[in-house]
C-alpha cells in the first residue's frame, strides 16, 4: 500500500470510529478499568473490561476528547475481545511501539487488525497520545486486576 493510500485509509477509518464509536457506553458487567486522560489535548478514555479465565469476553469505553482518540478507543475494543490478557499486553506494546516509530514483532502487529491503521498517526507527532491513550488504558487495566508480576 503507498503512503497517499494508507492516508486516506487512516482517515476514512478514523472518521468512520468518530461518527460511529463500537462499544461505547459503560459495560453493566466488568471486573478491570482504567481512565487515562492526555493533558496535551484534552482526551480522557475510560476503558471497561470483563475478563473471564484470563480472556477479555468484553470491553466498552467512556470518554471524550478529539476524533482521533474516539477512534483509536473504539477500534482498540473490537481488537481485544476474545483475545487474552497477555495478547492484550503484547498489543498494547506494540501499538505504542509503531505509534513512535519503533520496531514491534509482527505476530502482535497482527493481533492489532484494523487497530494498527491509527499507529499512522506517528506522521502526526503531536497526536501519537491521542491514539496511544487507550492502549494505556488497556495495559494498566489489566495489571491492576492481575497484580504487577512483582508484587
Ligand atoms: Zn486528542
Amino acid at each position: 500500500m503507498s503512503l497517499a493510500d494508507m492516508r486516506s485509509l487512516y482517515q476514512a477509518v478514523v472518521l468512520d470510529h468518530a461518527a460511529h464509536p463500537r462499544h461505547k457506553g459503560e459495560l453493566s458487567d466488568y471486573n478491570a478499568a482504567s481512565t487515562v486522560h492526555n493533558p496535551s489535548c484534552g482526551d480522557t478514555i475510560k476503558l471497561f473490561l470483563q475478563i473471564d479465565q484470563d480472556k477479555i469476553t468484553a470491553a466498552s469505553f467512556t470518554g471524550s476528547g478529539c476524533t482521533i482518540s474516539q477512534a483509536s478507543a473504539s477500534l482498540l475494543t473490537e481488537a481485544v475481545i476474545g483475545k487474552t490478557t497477555a495478547q492484550c499486553l503484547a498489543m498494547a506494546k506494540a501499538f505504542s511501539n509503531l505509534a513512535t516509530g519503533q520496531e514491534a514483532d509482527q505476530k502482535s502487529i497482527a493481533l492489532l487488525g484494523d487497530s494498527a491503521i491509527m499507529t499512522t498517526v506517528m506522521q502526526f507527532p503531536a497526536r501519537i497520545k491521542c491514539a496511544t491513550i487507550s492502549w494505556w488504558a488497556l495495559d494498566e487495566a489489566i495489571i491492576k486486576m492481575k497484580g504487577h508480576p512483582n508484587d
